[in-house]
């Protein structure tokens, strides 16, 4: 079995905090909690995925915006996000 590397850090200067142990009952309710809450998480590789420059970003929510009138729904923003945040609809009659 493969061990971890060790942290290449002084141990001073280690900002972020070990872990509590957490019971598997606990564990899942804060996965839940973190999965749940942002889906998008800002990476922005939508709008370097889209062919037709159709996404921009939003400044207060920091989350994509889709201008359909130059979206021509090729599916690839929601293809490559990573979190899964964009579903493609069928556009109706009349849309
Ligand atoms: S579906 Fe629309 S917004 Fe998404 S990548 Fe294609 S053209 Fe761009
Ligand atoms: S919708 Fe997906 S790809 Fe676009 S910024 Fe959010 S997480 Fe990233």
């Amino acid at each position: 079995m493969r061990k971890t590397p060790p942290c290449p850090l002084p141990e001073e200067t280690r900002l972020v905090t070990p872990c509590p142990s957490l019971d598997a009952e606990s564990a899942r309710a804060e996965a839940a909690r973190c999965l749940s809450t942002r889906p998008c998480q800002g990476c922005e590789i939508c709008q370097l995925m889209c062919p037709d420059q159709a996404i921009t970003r939003d400044e207060a929510s920091h989350g994509p915006v889709i201008d359909l009138n130059y979206c021509k729904g090729c599916g690839l923003c929601a293809h490559f996000c990573p979190k899964k945040a964009i579903t493609m609809e069928l556009e109706q009659a009349g849309d």
